[in-house]
């Protein structure tokens, strides 16, 4: 397993492959241990808990005894439960209840990161922000019971609203290929609706792009949500796409956007834990999403990087997806910041360094003008 930091976080480290929590729903609390226990043999330590369901937070509870300090909570605020059914809540009575019962069954008396639940509209956005919710995970957050603010959402537009606030230190975002090429909506299902896709769509979305780019620099972390679409984008007859990727690929996908830090997985069984785990066994062939998305037909990624890193090797030994993240997130903010140009340092190549052989654009599916970057990027940084 890799880690990744959630910078805003006192620099907690999440494992790049994380648990979504639907699929321990239904479960006995000794299958619920048996899976949460296989799942941090293997090294996963962060976890989604978005639903209010009293059985699954008890469950939660009984497995994380004895562990609670090796194990990253992402907790829902603003997910309640009523009348034996998930509700997402803004009421300020009913939120605060719901969290205070989350502590209680899990047994803990914090949790690590509060995520403000489930945004996608602006109204909702206006609301969250200007009235108590942002004030209750404040002082949450003010009294140590939460260590870090989210928020989760499947609109880049309130997404990118929540982020420059400035109190969201973890987004949670769904993202996958499929819904990458989508313009903002508010409604979660027009992502999926089969008349978006009819007339073909070209590169990703710049909405989605700006708030990938936007996380990276203000150092906020990106848990994912969605990464295999429900499971559609692993079947051909159900993808968008008309084409099935596989789960490793799905995963290189999203750990290769700027500002991704983890995946969550609504694993069922503890087989399901175990195979996405042998994600770092996969060859890079098993994980190189570049050539289903560049044989696609109706859509297109064409020009812009997609930092899959199919051009290596490069000649000289450049980590030609690096250094186009730096360069376009330097484009994007139209000044060099002192972390971007930090990691740029720390590259062992640099591109001043490039020879103009060309193998990289020869070899990339995207069409990307790899020498004229490595030219932007000697430029923008000096070397
Ligand atoms: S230049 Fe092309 S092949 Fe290389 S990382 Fe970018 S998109 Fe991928
Ligand atoms: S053109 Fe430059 S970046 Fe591309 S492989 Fe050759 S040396 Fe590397």
């Amino acid at each position: 397993m890799k880690y990744r930091e959630l910078r805003r976080c006192d620099n907690l480290k999440v494992s790049e492959i994380s648990l979504g929590c639907e699929g321990f729903i239904g479960k006995t609390k000794e299958e619920y241990k048996n899976m949460l226990d296989r799942a941090m043999e293997l090294g996963v330590n962060f976890i989604d808990m978005y639903t209010s369901n009293p059985e699954f937070r008890d469950n939660m509870g009984y497995s994380i005894k004895n562990k609670r300090d090796k194990i990253i909570l992402q907790g829902h605020i603003g997910s309640s439960w009523e009348k034996g059914q998930y509700l997402r809540t803004r009421n300020p009575e009913k939120t605060k209840f719901a969290f205070e019962d989350q502590l209680k069954r899990l047994n803990t008396d914090y949790i690590d990161i509060g995520m403000i639940h489930y945004v996608d509209s602006v109204d909702d956005f206006n609301n969250v922000f200007n009235g108590e919710i942002i004030k209750y995970c404040i002082k949450l957050k003010e009294k140590g019971i939460i260590r870090a603010i989210g928020l989760s959402s499947h609109n880049p537009v309130v997404a990118k609203n929540a982020v420059e606030t400035g109190y969201i230190d973890v987004l949670m975002f769904s993202v996958n290929p499929a819904y990458d090429m989508q313009p903002p909506n508010e409604n979660v299902d027009e992502l999926w609706n089969p008349e978006n896709y009819k007339n073909g769509l070209v590169n990703i979305n710049p909405e989605r792009m700006e708030l990938y780019e936007l996380c990276e620099r203000n150092n906020v972390s990106i848990d994912v949500m969605k990464a295999f679409g429900g499971g559609d984008m692993l079947n051909a007859n159900l993808s968008p796409f008309g084409v099935a990727f596989n789960e490793y690929q799905c995963i290189e996908y999203c750990l290769t956007r700027p500002g991704v830090v983890s995946v969550m997985a609504g694993c069922h069984s503890i087989n399901e834990i175990e195979k996405l785990a042998l994600y770092y066994n996969s060859s890079k062939e098993e994980k190189d999403y570049s050539l289903v998305l560049s044989k696609m037909e109706k859509f297109k990624f064409f020009g812009n990087c997609m930092y899959c890193g199919h051009c290596a090797p490069c000649s000289v030994g450049i980590n030609v997806a690096d250094v186009n993240k730096y360069v376009n997130l330097s484009i994007a903010q139209g000044e060099v910041l002192e972390t971007i140009s930090d990691h740029y340092r720390l590259l062992e190549h640099h591109a001043g360094e490039c020879i103009e052989c060309g193998y990289c654009e020869k070899n990339c599916p995207f069409g990307v003008e790899v020498i004229k970057k490595m030219k932007n990027a000697t430029e923008i940084f000096g070397y």
